[in-house]
């Protein structure tokens, strides 16, 4: 038996999920996710908030996305990719890592506030999008299991996830890439030398999971690119195990040339 959608039917649907949304906006108007003043549309920011942030943009390194103050011309690089170029092929980002960026995404790695996520993923995927034409997975950073089972989440699968509902093309492959090593938090580690040391071997592709890496265009997936150290580890070991590219997109970098290789 086939059921045809009643058009009456669908009309009071719609209209009913309008009055859920006006009753949800009355008990619980959206706020800026940043500064949580009043603003007119949930997942959004205000006018000052939304001034500050800072969209990166062309120019920009053709292998870190490091923003240049002027265009270079096609393809160049900055001078730390030329000197020791990374292990992964090419990482762009979607904003500058700023107190502002940094305030939308401590939430979102400590405070269970994953609704901003699509958000996050839209500008994401706006960013990368000359990256994504080249990839066929998307690929989380992992965490150690030990740090899934206290946090619940890793916010890499969840902005990940944003992106592949803008570009739905993309499989996403949680499971290959693995994080045997518990490594301390890269943010306590005092150095880019001890960050690099922190993760050197702190991922790995098992056996079973080769044939899903082997010849795939990857896009690796994070929240913050620092000194790419992380990125690096990854890429490494899924190279290491057959893939035929690897990239990165994260949310935020910061602001400077990558010293991994250090
Ligand atoms: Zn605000
Ligand atoms: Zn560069």
């Amino acid at each position: 038996m086939s059921f045809e959608p009643n058009p009456a039917l669908q009309t009071l649907s719609r209209r009913m999920a309008g009055v859920g949304r006006r009753a949800l906006d009355f008990i619980l108007p959206p706020v800026c996710l940043r500064c949580h003043t009043l603003v007119s549309d949930p997942q959004s920011l205000c006018g000052t908030c939304w001034a500050d942030l800072k969209f990166l943009a062309e120019p920009l390194c053709a292998c870190c996305g490091l923003p240049f103050p002027h265009a270079l011309g096609e393809g160049v690089k900055c001078a730390a990719c030329l000197r020791s170029p990374p292990v992964f092929d090419k990482a762009r980002a979607a904003l500058a890592y700023d107190d502002t960026s940094r305030d939308l995404i401590l939430p979102l790695k400590h405070a269970d506030r994953l609704e901003a996520a699509h958000i996050f993923g839209r500008w994401m995927a706006n960013a990368a999008a000359e990256l994504i034409a080249e990839s066929d997975t998307l690929m989380p950073v992992p965490l150690h299991w030990r740090r899934l089972a206290a946090r619940r989440y890793n916010q890499a699968a969840v902005l990940s996830f944003a992106i592949a509902k803008q570009r739905p093309h993309l499989r996403i492959d949680t499971a290959s890439l693995q994080r045997p090593k518990a490594s301390v938090s890269q943010g306590e580690m005092p150095s880019a030398r001890a960050r690099l040391k922190n993760v050197a071997r702190a991922f790995s592709v098992s056996e079973v999971r080769r044939n899903q890496v082997q010849g795939r265009r990857i896009l690796l997936v994070d929240d913050v690119l620092t000194t790419g150290a992380t990125l690096n580890a990854c890429a490494k070991a899924l190279k290491r195990a057959g893939a035929a590219a690897v990239s990165a997109v994260t949310l935020a970098r910061v602001v400077r040339p990558l010293s991994s290789s250090l």
